[in-house]
């Protein structure tokens, strides 16, 4: 017998092999498996076809031996990453470096954890132990309150030597110890378990009804779920995977960066406990190899987790849900597959036959697009749950302000000020948005306007005023902040635009004794800052959460009553035909942030344009008209959901090499479809990042002439195979990106 192997280098090519005898039983699809490669001795492949007889002429080589004993994967998800290779133009054994952790063999057992529970101890113990061991009194005062069985490490900040206290309490008989396996976790992730009593609004059952007629039906069935944010959605997700579960089947729950959600696994984990695995990037390989198996053994309900979930090895599935589908987070840019989770979300869910929900507020255009074209079904939230009403908007021009006041660098205007000294007073809180890190995002010259620019990158050098340093935010590179110009050797450098830490300056200048909190990757790298700065302002420890975007979604509090966007055209005029929907979608759930409880909330946006139509509708809350304008320029451009798009980059140190290797691609194209477009190459809006040079070539194909896009890909296909095999640059990467989020 042979066997066609697939390993995770850069090549299309699978390689035959012959099977000996001894291994031949369990050399079956999906099993992984040692072989001989090139120079290389022992190279790990997974075997994708087993045959009779040899097609391949050369000489034969055998494996060495099998590394798993039952193949790793099911039929459906085999058949998925068989997809994801051929629809993301990617080597199978690269996309099974995505999807599956390398290291599944080595023998992982979770650690135990000691849990402690108190038993009974009287009155007059306990006097008598406050007297006597203060320590053991503080431990079991504590214990008592919680009144479940805690983790001996939680009393780690409360006494001193948890572990010689309990044991002692456990002697005298007050309290019991016993140790559970430790299911890997995000520590970052508060998982506080959250319950509460859910009687179903009549929207929200009605919604319900329909989507479990569909469940009984075990078949592929594609929703689109738009409902504001606090509508009831994630109670929604919860009850579905309910009755998924006692049908005996299983579910998938897909967040666009599960660190940002700490609240959405602690409501799962309230109804499902154990039942619930967790995947997410930050999982060591032994934690992922182990949840790996457990699921491929079926002890969970539901997983939940980040995009690479999507691959899971979930079996009898029965539902997947995409929250927040039209977040970028879903995308993988790099390495390849360069795969969007949503779509393989929605091709997993076909090959199960299980429902497929994509949700959130504002749906992405091109999911808004398949509704609008019926390939979606559609339900939808219209309001908020309970008695929230819709925030009031006001829009302040920046222009006219500056000229009115006569000043010209201010942040906040009279109207954003004024609403804040107001929440000051009554002690309600506030959220402000400001998308960009740092204290201001462009250094230059007053004299000559030299920039800062990064070594590296075509990126301007960000100042960041606690290190007193310029930091780039693509690659890190950073250096001290010079005193004079390097072009010119004047000293008057000037700070220009406004970053979250410029924002707190101005702010704290301006509200002596305020109590504010930011949040942006700079305050959130410490594993659970993320969790803990939400929860302590949700403890109303802060009037202010000023942060980037991170603050925009998932948050749930009930005494915010003002949310101002200091400028609201951040990021409006990226060279990317997706700007204008990201600022939109931005807009319009951080002016969802507002009075969310019973107190009426505001909403204050500033910007220098207030007549662009993101804005001005975002503000509106007019999803609809937005998302109608930009379609029908999509439509004139030919840009996706009307076409599909590909993009191919090219990058190397040298810009020679990367231009030659780019044009050269360009003319040795052959059999490009009459109707594919072709835009390049050019370089890329960011020329240079961490030292590589950039060139790009973009695809456009016409869905009117190319249906399912497999022209396009078939034709592509052949163009990267054909320009590997032949003159390929040394030094440059050739990498395509089916279905491009960004163009940067
Ligand atoms: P979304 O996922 O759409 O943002 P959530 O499911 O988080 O909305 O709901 C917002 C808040 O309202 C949550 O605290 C949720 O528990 C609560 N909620 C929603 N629907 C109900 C209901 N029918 N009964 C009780 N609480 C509800
Ligand atoms: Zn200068
Ligand atoms: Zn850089």
């Amino acid at each position: 017998m042979f066997a066609d192997v697939s390993f995770p280098i850069s090549s299309y090519k699978v390689f035959t092999y012959r099977i000996p005898q001894e291994i031949e039983p369990v050399v079956l699809p999906g099993v992984r498996v040692r072989a001989p490669l090139g120079r290389r001795r022992q190279v790990q492949g997974v075997v994708v076809h087993v045959h009779p007889r040899r097609e391949f002429k050369g000489k034969i080589l055998s494996i060495s031996d099998v590394v798993d004993q039952t193949p790793i994967l099911d039929r459906t998800l085999w058949e998925l990453l068989n997809w994801v290779s051929r629809y993301y133009l990617t080597p199978l054994g690269q996309v099974m470096r995505t999807a599956v952790p390398s290291r599944l063999t080595r023998s992982y057992v979770p650690t135990d954890q000691l849990m402690v529970q108190v038993r009974t101890i009287s009155p007059e113990e306990k006097f008598y132990l406050g007297k006597k061991a203060p320590q053991q009194f503080k431990a079991i005062q504590f214990l008592e309150k919680q009144n479940r069985s805690v983790p001996v490490a939680e009393l780690n900040d409360r006494v001193r030597s948890p572990w010689a206290v309990c044991r002692a309490l456990e002697n005298k008989g007050y309290v019991s110890i016993h140790s559970v396996p430790r299911i890997p976790d995000v520590s970052s992730l508060s998982f506080v378990p959250i319950r509460k009593e859910i009687k179903f609004t009549t929207a929200q059952q009605r919604i319900i009804d329909e989507l479990v007629d569909r469940l009984t039906e075990k078949e592929f069935v594609p929703y689109l779920l738009q409902g504001v944010t606090g509508s009831g959605k994630t109670e929604i997700y919860i009850d579905l995977a309910k009755r998924v579960a006692e049908q005996g089947r299983r579910s998938i729950m897909l967040l666009p960066e599960i660190s940002l959600t700490p609240q959405f696994g602690g409501r799962f984990r309230a109804i499902f406990g154990d039942r619930v695995a967790i995947w997410h990037s930050r999982m060591t390989p032994a934690e992922r190899a182990w949840t790996w198996k457990q699921i491929c053994s079926g002890a969970f309900s539901v997983v939940v987790g980040a995009r690479s979930a999507v691959f899971t090895p979930v079996g009898n599935l029965g539902l997947i849900v995409v929250d927040e589908e039209q977040e970028s987070g879903f995308k993988q840019e790099s390495p390849a597959p360069r795969y969007h989770a949503r779509d393989v979300a929605l091709m997993r869910g076909k090959l199960s036959n299980a429902l497929t929900i994509l949700a959130g507020a504002t749906p992405s255009l091109e999911s808004y697009y398949n509704r609008a074209m019926g390939k979606l079904n559609s339900v939808r939230l219209k309001v908020r749950y309970g008695a929230a009403t819709y925030p009031r908007v006001h829009m302040v021009n920046m222009m006219t302000e500056r000229d009115e006041t006569k000043n010209y660098s201010t942040m906040l205007s009279r109207l954003l000020t004024e609403k804040i000294e107001n929440r000051l007073e009554k002690r309600e809180q506030i959220i402000l948005l400001q998308n960009r890190r740092g204290y201001s995002p462009i250094v230059y010259c007053g004299d000559c306007g030299d920039v800062e620019m990064c070594r590296h990158c075509n990126i301007s050098l960000t100042f960041h005023k606690a290190e007193h340093r310029l930091k780039c935010h693509y690659c890190n590179f950073h250096k001290s902040t010079p005193q004079t110009c390097e072009a010119c050797g004047s000293t008057r450098l000037i700070l220009g635009g406004t970053g979250t830490q410029k924002v707190e300056e101005g702010l704290k200048d301006q509200f002596p004794g305020i109590r504010l909190v930011r949040m942006d990757l700079d305050t959130t790298q410490r594993s659970g800052a993320y969790a803990r700065i939400l929860e302590k302002f949700g403890d109303r420890a802060y009037d202010v959460l000023l942060g980037t975007q991170m603050i925009a979604k998932g948050l749930d509090f009930e005494n915010v009553t003002l949310v101002g966007v200091i400028s609201a055209d951040t990021g409006l005029y990226l060279p990317d035909f997706r700007a204008g929907e990201r600022t939109f979608q931005l807009v319009y759930q951080v002016a969802g942030r507002s009075g969310r409880g019973r107190k009426a909330g505001e909403v204050v946006i500033q910007t220098n344009d207030p007549e662009n139509a993101a804005i001005k509708l975002a503000a509106r809350l007019d999803l609809e008209t937005y998302y109608n304008i930009c379609l029908s320029e999509r439509n004139e451009l030919m840009y996706a959901p009307f076409s599909w798009m590909a993009k191919v980059e090219f990058l190397g140190r040298r810009r020679g090499a990367v231009e030659d290797q780019a044009e050269r691609f360009s003319q040795t194209l052959t059999g490009k479809p009459k109707h594919v477009q072709m835009l390049g190459p050019a370089p890329c809006p960011i020329e240079r990042i961490r030292g590589n040079f950039r060139y790009q070539i973009i695809f456009k194909s016409p869905k009117e002439k190319d249906g399912n896009g497999s022209k396009l890909r078939r034709f592509l296909e052949q163009s990267v195979v054909n320009s590997r095999l032949t003159g390929k640059k040394k030094g440059v990467e050739i990498h395509v990106d089916v279905d491009p989020v960004s163009l940067l």
